[in-house]
């Protein structure tokens, strides 16, 4: 196992969409394995393949940072949305950044687990704006991509002098 570098913005791996996994090998749980480890060591409580290079649709979450209670989804896709809230947010690739993000206050998804099973899962809560957040990073989307106009370009402003 190992903590792999994350990526940061500008980096356009992070603006591009990921590619369907179509089978679950040795390779892709080893790669699972590693960013359950970097999301740990970053203290992050969701991580998305293409933030560690990997341009595949998987992602971790980690909501009550419980170890071996990881969730592992492959090829997520939303299939309801209700509800909205706006919190705070911040992403491992933004780093030192945090905004209000508006969200589905309730999200339920269908993906593939690391068994190769089709489930459904419902988010509330944390759960909900990580599965929101990370679908949107295995789309191209960062959360900075979210904000207002305005907000959007001032971030942008800001990191860029980073
Ligand atoms: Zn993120």
């Amino acid at each position: 196992m190992a903590v792999l570098p994350v990526v940061k913005f500008p980096d356009k791996i992070l603006k591009t969409k990921t590619l369907e996994v179509s089978k679950i090998t040795e390779t892709e749980r080893a790669l699972v394995r590693d960013m359950i480890e970097t999301m740990y060591a970053e203290k992050g409580v969701g991580l998305a393949a293409n933030q560690v290079g990997v341009s595949r649709q998987i992602f971790v979450a980690s909501p009550d940072q419980a170890r071996g209670r990881e969730l592992v989804f492959f090829n997520p896709k939303i299939l309801k949305k209700e509800g909205v809230v706006k919190e705070f947010e911040g992403c491992l690739s933004v780093p030192e950044f945090y905004e209000p993000v508006r969200r589905a206050k309730k999200v339920w998804i269908r993906a593939m687990n690391l068994a190769g099973k089709i489930v459904e899962m419902k988010g509330e809560g944390l759960l909900s704006r990580i599965f929101q957040h990370e679908i949107d990073h295995l789309n191209g989307i960062l959360f900075i991509d979210r904000l207002g106009f305005l907000k959007s370009r001032s971030a942008r402003k800001k990191l860029a002098r980073k």
